[in-house]
Order: C-alpha cells, then structure tokens, then sequence
C-alpha cells in the first residue's frame, strides 16, 4: 500500500486530535483542526454514532498516521511487540518511538517526523559516525545520533545551530551547536507524547 501523499490536516481532522505532522504551523493559529476541528467530507460534523469496531480502528489509524507508517510497518511492530515480554500495546509504541526518523524529529533535528524521514532518506543524519539512510531503523541506548559533518554548512542546519531547542524528552539529549545527541535512556510508554489508547489497538489486531 502507497503512502499517503495528500493533504494531511484532513488527517487530524478524522481523527479529532492533532498529529503534529506539519511542523511549526501545527503550533499556530493556522492550525486546520482549530479552525475547523468537525472530520473531513460533506457529511463529517453529522457522524457522531461510533461502534467498539469503528473506535478501536481510529486509534490505530490515529498512530499509525502520527508516525506517518503504512499498514504493513505498523502491523509489523505489533508482531515485535507480540513477542516481547510485558503489555503488547506499550512494547509496540515503545518500538515506534525508537525509530531513526522519531528520533530526529523529537531531537528537533526536524520540524515534523516527515521532514525528519526526508533527513535520514537524504543521508543528511549518522548514527554512531555511520551514515545512515533508513528511517525505521531502531535506536538503543547509548546511540549518537548526528548531523553529518559534510551537510552542517547547509543552511537549513545553520539555522537550526542558532535555534533554542524546547520539549526535548528527558530519555534524549541534543547540542544544537555541534548538531548531535543521543539516545540516554530506551523510552518508556510515559515517553510517548501521544495520546493513544494502544490496548484499543491490540484488541483490533487480535481479533
Ligand atoms: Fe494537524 Fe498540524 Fe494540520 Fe493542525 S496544522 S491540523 S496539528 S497537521
């Protein structure tokens, strides 16, 4: 299944939260859902009767769209999850956190977790001194996780280097001057500053 490529605050409004998936505008008064926080389509502000069904598949469709994954990846992380110990919902998020592209984004490397995909697609971020250019690859403890030197001069990063960096999770580090982090601690399901009801999730796929 393709990506989703259209406009994206339609996904926040479907969804009835904000999924913070166009950087600094989501933090704005422009911000689609505060204008018009009713679902997308002709009929939106008139569905309102919801099924057990139909709201367990809106939290699953709300985090996989958060993290801008397709059905295939965030079902994998389910599977991951299934077979580690502990509650299968807060291993899954727990994975999804520890993804290269999340990591960049809550760094504030980038503004938005699909600009932050773009990053790591770009070859623009390393990881322990390696390049690396897959987004869902999965971050522990110890991790450095940098802008490549040869892509610091950019302006793009020259502007960031200025930047004050704000909300930064508490299990990461990063020095906007030398454009670097790392990963202190794994996250916990706390950690995750989105609000999804991941048991509502488990429910859908184990059914
Ligand atoms: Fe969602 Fe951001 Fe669009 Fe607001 S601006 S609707 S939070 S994507």
């Amino acid at each position: 299944m393709a990506r989703y490529t259209g406009p994206v605050c339609k996904l926040c409004r479907r969804e009835g939260t904000k999924l913070f998936l166009k950087g600094d505008r989501c933090f704005s008064k422009n911000c689609a859902l505060e204008k018009r926080p009713t679902p997308p389509g002709q009929h939106g502000a008139g569905r309102k009767k919801a099924s057990p069904y139909s709201i367990q598949l809106r939290e699953k469709q709300k985090a996989k769209r958060a993290y801008g994954l397709v059905e295939k990846q965030f079902h994998h992380y389910y599977q991951m999850a299934e077979k580690l110990r502990g509650a299968t919902g807060e291993n899954m998020m727990m994975l999804i956190e520890r993804r290269l592209d999340n990591i960049v984004f809550r760094m504030g490397i980038g503004t938005s977790r699909a600009q932050a995909r773009q990053l790591v697609n770009h070859s623009h971020i390393t990881v322990n001194g390696k390049t690396i250019n897959i987004p869902s690859y999965l971050l522990k403890a110890g991790d450095v996780v940098a802008v490549k030197d040869s892509k610091k001069e950019k302006a793009f990063f020259v502007e960031l280097k200025n930047s004050k960096i704000s909300n930064l999770p508490k299990w990461l580090t990063f020095d906007p001057v030398t454009l670097s982090g790392q990963v202190v601690s794994l996250p916990t399901r706390a950690d995750v500053d989105l609000s999804i009801a991941d048991h509502m999730i488990v429910e859908l796929y184990s059914k």
